[in-house]
């Protein structure tokens, strides 16, 4: 395994990895890495020559008031879990390499944004967008590999992919879970044990929504208040948004029809938790 810093050298290499013919298999992270990353390695080893991963936390995407100084990271044990995974290159570059000067331009999301974690995350996911066109065009992979546990992230990406004709293809995976079910998340190391004790809560809460839906529940504003209930008695969390849109347009709907989602935030003392069902009828 190899890591690299710079861009040049970066997307020299890919150059050489594709005239040789090899297909690329991309993962791009923030690092800390947990299963989920390390499933979604493992879906691109499956089908790809080489896999890349690229660990940058992207000071674009992170609001004034957000975590992006406090954010986790450890490289050495990342470079360490990346190589027994068998990973092939880490792109690893500082802010100053993928950032030298303000950008002329930047992407702007119009659609599937103002909902969910875009509503409250004011231009994060125009900052997820501009550092994926960079980082498609630095690693230039044949797929990448995105984790359904950030499920607005994976229709963002799509809508990216479709506008701009970027070759490439998107692969998304199921959400890797702990045994009691709370989403594996570089940030549930912020959970007191206090509150990673009753944050499986929040998936169980979501898992019986879903069961009321399918048993035929059309009030959706009654089942997102039995989810909004469930998380105020049996966690000390503060909501931010429970949710159901169609998936992955992320419209309103009236009723229960075809692909779905469900998604909630919750703010816990230094950790926000988010999670999501999508399902069909
Ligand atoms: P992050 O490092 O948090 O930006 O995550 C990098 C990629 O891993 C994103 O596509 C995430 O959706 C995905 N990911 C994070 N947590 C999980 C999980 N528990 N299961 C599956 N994929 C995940």
């Amino acid at each position: 395994m190899q890591v690299i810093r710079s861009i040049k050298e970066m997307q020299q290499m890919a150059k050489e990895l594709r005239r040789e013919g090899n297909r690329i298999g991309y993962v791009p992270t923030m690092g800390f890495l947990h299963e989920g990353h390390l499933t979604l390695i493992n879906e691109a080893k499956k089908n790809n020559d080489k896999v890349v991963i690229s660990i940058f936390v992207n000071p674009l995407q992170f609001g004034p008031n957000e975590d992006f100084d406090a954010y986790p990271r450890d490289i050495e044990r990342d470079e360490t879990l990346a190589n027994n995974a068998g990973v092939d290159f880490i792109f690893y570059p500082e802010v100053g390499e993928m950032y030298p000067v303000d950008l002329s331009t930047k992407i702007n999301v119009t659609k599937r944004v103002n909902v969910l974690c875009g509503k409250s995350r004011e231009g994060h996911f125009d900052g997820v967008a501009t550092v994926l066109m960079k980082l498609f065009n630095i690693i230039m992979p044949d797929r990448a590999y995105f984790g359904l546990k950030d499920a607005q992230q994976v229709a963002v990406v799509d809508g990216l992919i479709n506008d701009y004709n970027i070759p490439v293809e998107l692969v998304a995976v199921v959400t890797v879970r702990e045994e009691d079910g709370l989403a594996k998340s570089s940030r549930n190391v912020y959970l007191t044990e206090q509150e990673r004790s009753v944050a499986p809560e929040l998936y169980r809460s979501l898992q019986k929504a879903v069961q009321r839906i399918l048993d035929g529940e059309k009030n959706l504003d009654q089942v997102k208040t039995e989810v909004i209930n469930a998380v105020h008695e049996k966690t000390s969390g503060i909501i931010d948004y429970v949710e159901i849109y169609s998936y992955p347009d992320l419209v309103e709907l009236n009723e229960p029809n075809g692909k779905m989602i469900i998604a909630l935030a919750v703010k816990f003392s230094k950790a926000r938790l988010i999670d999501n069902i999508t399902f069909s009828i």
